[in-house]
Parts: structure tokens; sequence; C-alpha cells
């Protein structure tokens, strides 16, 4: 943990202020202290030295003149946020130290007390509204793992439990997809079993006393937030384990946030075969949310699908590409959905120009259940609930539409009307908040200017009291300057002094006898008077209540917002989902997408199939237009092997292919003129080490690690896409271990599969196994080149036209000539070997060129682009010699 050690304080003078805060500081430990003081959070200490080097402020020092100076820094309060973000981003946690009473000129000590500690794991994450921001807790059982996933941020919660031979395994995929930015275990056990060490990206850990995680606790904790039948009513019976990490979430998350978290209200049991599974280097290798390459954010499928209008639907949308549904009965009830909108352009535009414009509902009320949220949030979130009446009407009318004869028959939208149905406008509470909050609500409370005249008698009159004195001290200026002849003369308000009367030092003779010296300064002396005083207790009186009437009302109001968490959270899920349907409808009406149909018997049959990325990017402006492509696999050919020089497209094809079956698969319409997919349980993408630039450790243990994940974890049901698997180590083994990895894959596994290469020796393949099929990506020879065409034809590639991409690629005409004649000539020694060779090989040998073997190697690890053109000569001159000494 980055938290330096307790801070010794022995050396600090005890005064009174000090010692409160060393008691706060001691009650917690392992947090940044920010400590309200004033009109700042001060950090001291240890606490100071971090965070001014953390957040590049001054540190300075206090008591610098008792000769005991204390490190200190501070950040003010109205901007803390800002520097919040960046130590909980940096992984640190923060506990907020702030003032229990309102200050005032005489005033002792105030109370203080820590009222929330936020840790990168529990805090509302300040970049990304699209994006969940999740806790896991991690509990170790006897064989078995829990897992559990709160977000709160936005309320979600949810838990599995799992065993068995694979369960580390499992688990580190889990904690992949997930990516929680804090992990909570239990401080006697490593987070996994063979790696101690190794913290999942991006996440801190917390370790925590082990009773925490015990199952028995556990029930304890969640049957007194949920109610008494918590465990079985949310499918936790039997799963203690799961029980267990869930409430270890909700101890530690009310614990840090002195809060009852009433927003997380409800927790999903799930099990990983629910969704359709993509580990982390398959979401990666698609480009789903994430570019491969850094900097191209615009690349991803996410980046392209994106139309939703709310952060909701942002978050939704998400999801649902991380984890398409597997349940045929979902799928089509949304593609149903879908279908109903993209037809009914005119229900599609309402509903799109309702939810344009409401506000992140999960998060205003998550802010309200932490009571961190401001007067503005809680308007905000009173007007998102205004338009709920409309959603819900033109929902439904989207559900049914108009009588007049519809000349298709409309899908049946049940869902629409389903969604419609889990709307509630909280018309009282929506009054409530409007009738109470000023308009425009202020971002800040506390400056009394929250709450509506007319909410609570006796804040008004103590408004018209405080105006009143605040007018007679005006007089009492005028009047002060009159009788004493000082024209510059003052009544100044500070908040540690209070009011006084200013007068410039200058005019000190004309100050009469009865004003009494209050403060000096610099230039001026400041004083008061019995009846200045008189009006400044009656209006720091008058102030300090209305500012706290203010909160209490304020305070009222933010916890019936919290009580009413059950139906908000539902309206938002229920936005959400309409945004995340209407956006497919939006894609499907704008993109020629086509609606997936599937194929109980696992066909895939894609006709003139697009990528929904590519085609969106990089043909603006260019004659070039993106060529659709059929892909057929079945249960007879089940292996498709695509050969094609470099460039020619074969990875833009098997992508293409993944996503479609992805995007059906989250209720999406495809990228497509048809699509008859089957219903797929995994896909699995690998890109060979050769190829796979982007991850920077492109070794061919990775690939092979990778590989092997495949070849356990792939059915008959996951679809594969292998790109040039094999190609990070020598020809000879790399094609082996391909030709391998297909023959299981097509023997043993009967999944779908993909494999694209340039080993054009692959294709003999198919004349062994039945279930592959060999298609090309043509190209045209011209007399001024190769032109690549895109298109995807049977059969193999006769040539793999790497001096024609050279050439592309710009290499000098006469190294290419010269390769011209080499390969010629290293063609027909190739010929004269092979037949040389014994009479019948073994059909898989044939495929290897043992004679040229070093040659090719050679070749291969060239590189073309930092050769001079007489280096290039004197190569080939070299490997000629070679060739024709072997
Ligand atoms: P390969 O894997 O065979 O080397 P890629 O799939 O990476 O080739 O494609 C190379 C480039 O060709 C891509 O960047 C893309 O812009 C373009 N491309 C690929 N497929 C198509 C297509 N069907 N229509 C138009 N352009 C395509
Ligand atoms: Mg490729």
């Amino acid at each position: 943990m980055l938290i330096p050690g307790d801070i010794v304080m022995s050396a600090a003078p005890q005064t009174p202020l000090m010692r409160q805060y060393q008691s706060i500081k001691q009650a917690n430990p392992g947090a940044l202290l920010f400590f309200r003081l004033g009109d700042f959070y001060e950090l001291f200490f240890d606490d100071a030295v971090t965070a001014a080097r953390e957040l590049q402020i001054t540190l300075t020092a206090r008591n610098k003149e008792k000769g005991q100076p204390i490190p200190m820094c501070g950040v003010p309060y109205h901007a803390a946020e800002n520097y919040l973000a960046r130590l909980i981003q940096k992984g640190y946690r923060v506990a907020i130290c702030d003032q229990m009473e309102v200050p005032g000129p005489g005033k002792a000590l105030v109370r203080r007390e820590v009222t929330r500690v936020i840790t990168p794991g529990t805090a509302e994450p300040a970049q990304a509204p699209g994006e969940n921001n999740y806790l896991a807790a991690l509990a170790r059982g006897p064989g078995h793992i829990g897992l559990a996933l709160l977000d709160l941020s936005t309320g979600e919660f949810r838990a599995t439990e799992f065993s068995g031979a694979d369960a580390e395994l499992r688990l580190a995929e889990e904690l992949e997809q997930w990516r929680p930015r804090e992990i909570l275990h239990a401080s006697s056990m490593p987070l996994f079993e063979d790696q101690p060490q190794r913290p999942p990206a991006g996440a801190v850990l917390t370790p925590l006393d082990a009773w925490i995680f015990e199952p028995d606790f556990a029930r304890r904790e969640l049957e007194s937030h949920f109610g008494v039948l918590a465990l079985e009513g949310y499918g936790l019976a039997g799963k203690p384990w799961a029980a267990a990490a869930a409430g270890a979430l909700v101890h530690y998350s009310k614990e840090t946030q002195r809060s009852q978290i009433e927003h997380v209200d409800r927790l999903g049991y799930y099990e990983r075969g629910d969704a359709l599974i993509l580990d982390a280097v398959t979401a990666r290798n698609l480009e789903l949310v994430e570019p491969l390459l850094p900097g191209g954010d615009d690349v991803t499928l996410r980046a392209v699908l994106d139309q939703t209008h709310t952060a909701m639907g942002q978050r939704l949308l998400r999801q649902w590409l991380l984890r398409p549904a597997r349940d045929l009965a979902v799928i089509e009830a949304r593609l149903d959905a879908v279908q109903a909108l993209r037809d009914g352009w005119a229900a599609r535009a309402g509903l799109r120009a309702t939810l344009d414009g409401m506000q992140d509902l999960e998060r205003l009320l998550a802010r309200a259940s932490l009571r961190s949220a401001s007067p503005r949030d809680l308007a905000a979130l009173g007007q998102t609930l205004a338009r709920i009446p409309e959603l819900r009407r033109r929902l439904l009318e989207a559900a049914a539409p108009p009588a007049p004869a519809v000349p298709e028959p409309h899908a049946s939208a049940g869902l629409l009307a389903g969604i419609a149905g889990r709307l509630d406008d909280l018309a009282p509470l929506r009054e409530r908040i409007a009738a109470t909050l000023a308009e425009p609500a202020p971002v800040t409370l506390g400056d009394g200017r929250a709450i509506r005249a007319g909410i609570s008698p006796e804040l008004d009159e103590l408004r018209t009291l405080s105006h009143d004195a605040k007018s007679v001290i005006a007089q009492l200026e005028s009047r002060e300057r009159a009788r004493t002849g000082i024209a510059s003369l003052k009544v100044r308000f500070n908040n540690v002094f209070g009011y006084s009367i200013e007068v410039t030092k200058p005019n000190l003779a004309l100050v009469p006898d009865d004003y009494q010296r209050k403060q000096t300064l610099v230039g001026a002396e400041r004083f008061t008077t019995p009846e200045l005083k008189q009006y400044e207790e009656k209006i720091l009186g008058a102030e300090e209540k209305i500012s706290a009437l203010e909160q209490r009302i304020f305070a009222e109001l933010r916890a019936a917002v919290a009580l009413a968490a059950a139906s908000i959270r539902q309206n938002a899920q229920a936005a959400a989902e309409t945004d995340v349907l209407a956006c497919f409808a939006e894609l499907a009406a704008t993109r020629q997408y086509c609606r997936p149909r599937f194929s109980p018997e696992g066909r895939l049959e894609l006709r003139n199939g697009r990528h929904p990325v590519v085609e969106q990017l990089g043909f603006h402006g260019s004659s070039e237009r993106f060529v659709a492509n059929d892909v057929s696999l079945d249960a007879a050919h089940r292996v498709v092997l695509i050969t094609a020089p470099n460039m020619g497209g074969k990875s833009t094809y098997l992508r293409q292919t993944a996503l479609a079956v992805l995007m059906a698969q989250m209720g999406s319409f495809v990228a497509a003129e048809s699509a008859l997919l089957p219903l797929v349980d995994r896909i699995f993408t690998r890109i060979g080490a050769g190829d796979n630039l982007a991850r920077g450790r492109s070794t061919f243990m990775v690939e092979m690690a990778e590989t092997a994940a495949i070849l356990h974890g792939a059915t008959r049901d996951s679809l594969i896409l292998l790109d040039e698997i094999g190609r990070g180590t020598s020809t000879y083994d790399g094609l082996a271990l391909a030709w391998a990895v297909l023959e299981h894959l097509h023997d043993t596994t009967g999944a779908k599969t993909l494999f694209a290469t340039h080993y054009h020796e692959l294709t003999e393949l198919a004349r062994h196994l039945p279930g592959v099929v060999n298609v090309q990506v043509m190209v045209k020879e011209t007399p001024a080149g190769i032109v690549f065409l895109r298109q995807v034809r049977p059969g193999e590639a006769s040539r793999s036209y790497g001096i024609e991409v050279a050439r592309l690629a710009g290499l000098p005409a006469e190294v290419i000539a010269r390769a011209r004649v080499v390969l010629r000539q290293h063609e027909s020694a190739e010929r004269r070997a092979s037949r040389q060779l014994e009479p019948e090989p073994p059909p898989q040998m044939a495929l290897f060129t043992p004679l040229s073997q070093g040659i090719l190697d050679r070749l291969r690890a060239l590189d073309p682009e930092r050769l001079t053109p007489l280096e290039a000569l004197n190569l080939l001159a070299a490997l000629k010699r070679e060739l024709e000494e072997e």
C-alpha cells in the first residue's frame, strides 16, 4: 500500500487543535487525513509531505515560530474534489474530516469528525461517466472462491461462487473482465494461491481482518442490510462464499462511507455461463472497448456503436458488449424491440429526444444516499423524474403502434411494454423536490440560498431578522461617518473577528472615546461599539441558525430520495435499456444492419458481411469502398483456412465474423445483408506473436499460453479466431504447431474455427481433414503490380505475393527484380528436391521443404527497410551461392 507509516507526533506541540487532529488521525490509519480548517482542508506531518509531492502543491509549516515546525499543506475546500480525484487515481485512500459545527468569532474548538473515507474502489470516477467503478471482494473457503462486485457510484451489486480445478484461472479471468479498482481480501490469504504477489492491472489491494469474510458474519450483515430473507431471495442459498464476499463489501462500504448505502438495494447472483464469455485477450484483440494501439479510441466497437443519449445507457451498452447474452429468449426479445423501433421512425425519434437530457439517475441517487449530493444534484434528479411520464407514453406508443394498417407485421414489442411498466415517476417526491429547492438550486449548501421561502416559517423569520440587521448595520456605517467626520470609515466583516469599524491610520485622531480597539492592521485599526456588537450577535446568530436549518431541511429531502432508492434505480435501468435499444434501432436504420436469425443446428451463414468498425473509418474521400464478403460454417465445414498476401484483408474478415456473432448476442442487428448465426458460448481470438506488436510483450510463450487456454476452454459451441498463430518461432516449429492445433480443434473440440495464415503450406490440411475448407482473399495481378480485391473466394492463394507487397511498400526496383530471379531459382530448387524425396512421403511431411529451410529462415528474419541496395544485392548473391552448394 502507498500509505506511509503512522506519523510520529510526540514532537508536536499539544495545542487543543493538534490533540484533536492526533486522535482523529489515529482512528483512521492508512488514509491521508483531509482536516477541515476554515476554508481549507489541511494535511499535516507525513500526510502533508505525501500530498505536497503527489499534488505538486507547496509544503509549508505550522508553528514555525514556536520552534517545532509541523509540515503542512492544504487545498481550498471548494476545490477539494479535483485534488481528491487525483489522489484516489494514484491509489491513495483519503479520510475527509469535516467541521460539525459552524465556526464563528470567539467560539472554542469546533467539533470535527471523519464523514467519509474515500478509496479507489468507493469513489465516484470523475472522468468516465460511461464506465463503472467496481469494488471487489474475494472470500476463500475450502475449495471454493466467492467473488462479489459493487459499483457504489451506481448501486450495481453482484456475486458469484466457483470451485474446482480451474477456479484460480477463472478468478483471474473474472478480475480481468470486471477490472475492479480495489479488491478486498482477508489479510491472512493471498489474492491468488499460485501467484501471491500479482495484483491485477489497475487495482489496489485492501487486506482486511479475516472475520469480515466469515460466512456467518456475512449472513448477518446482508440480512440486516436487505431484510430477513435476503440470502434466499437473491439466489445466495447454498452459496456461502459468494455471500461472504458480498457481506464484506456491504460492511466495508458502510464503514468507509458512514452511510446506510440505501441505493445498494439488490444483489444479483450470476453464473458465468449466463453470458457469452469473452476473455480479456479476446476483448482486447477485437478492440471492443479499448484500441490495440494507444490513441485511437474511435476504432473500438464501443465507439462506433455508442449512439446512446445518457450515461446510464452508455454503461449498459458497455456491459452488454463485454457480456453479451446467451439466453435465446432474452436476445430475441431485444431484437423484437429493436425491430419495432427501427420500423417506427417517429417513436424512435421521440424516445431519443426524451432520453436526451435525462441526467444520470443512478449516480444522483448514489450521491443522495452517500450524502454527497448537492442541492443542484437533487434538482437534476427531480427534473429527470419529470421526464418519466413522457418516456412511458412514448414506450407504450412504440410497443403498440397506432391502428392504421401497417404494411408489414410489426414485431411484437413485449420488452418495450415491460420496460414501460417498470417506470414510476414518483410524483410526490418529484413535487417535493421542486417545492423545496430554490430555483436555480445552488451547487453548495450553507450560504442560506438553497431552500425556497415558504417551506419553513422559522427559516423565513430568521431570514427577515438577518436581512433587517444587515440594513441596520449599513445605516450605522453612514451614521458613524457623519458623527466622526471620517469619510473613509467602513464597517467590515471577517470570519474570525466578525464585524468591525475600520479606520485608516491618518484618521485615528478622529476616533471617538466609545470605540473599542479590536484589531490592528498595517494601514488601519479596527474597532467595535456596543451597538455594533449587539447587531453582530443578532446577525451571526441568525445566519448560523439559517445555515443549520437549511442543512436540516435539505438532509430530510436527501433522505426521502434515498428512501425511494428501489424505484429510482428501476427507472434508471429502464431508461438505460430503452437508450441502448433505441441506439441499436438507430444503427439498424442508418447503417443497413440486418436482423440476425439463430440456427438450432449451429450454422453460421453471413451474406455480404462487413466489418462494422472498418467500414465506418478510413474510406472518407477515398475511391475504395468496403468490400462485403460471405462466411459459411457448419458442422461439416467447421474450420475455414484463409490465405492471402499480407494486407489482403484476412484479419478484417476474421474479426467481422466474430463481431457479427457478438453483436447479435447483445441484441443488436448486424452489419450484413443476412445473418444466420449459432448461439455461441465463448469467443476466442488469438493473434500470432509475430503479428501482435501492440502488446509489447510479443513472445512466443505468450502466444502458446493463449493457445493452450483455447484448447482447454473451447467447446463445440465456441467460435475461435486464430490469426497467424505459429509465427513467433521458426517456420518448422510454427507450422508443426499450427498444424497440430488445427487438427485438435477439428477432431476433438469441434468448435467453429477461422484460421488466417500466410503459410500456404497449411492449405494442405483441407486434403486430409474433411471439415476444413480453404478460402482466399483475391488479388488481381496487373502489369503494374497486384491490386487487392478484398473478395473472399473458395480455394487457396496460389502464391504469397510477398515480393509484390514489398514492391507496393516501396522497395527499390533493382532489389525487387533481383528477388524475383532468386525466387524462381529457389522454387525450381525446391521442385528438384521434392522429386528426390522418397516415393510416397507421408502427407504431413510433404509441406516441409528441408532443403531451403535455412535460407527461408534468413529471409524471414531480414528487414528489407534496413538494407541498402548494395547490401541487398550482396545478400542475394550469397543466398544464391548457398543454394547452389546445397
Ligand atoms: P491481412 O490480415 O491480410 O494482412 P488486414 O485484414 O489487416 O489484412 O487488412 C488490411 C487493410 O485492408 C485494412 O487496414 C483495411 O483497411 C483494408 N481492408 C480489409 N478488408 C477490407 C474489405 N473487405 N474492404 C475494404 N478494405 C478492406
Ligand atoms: Mg492480419
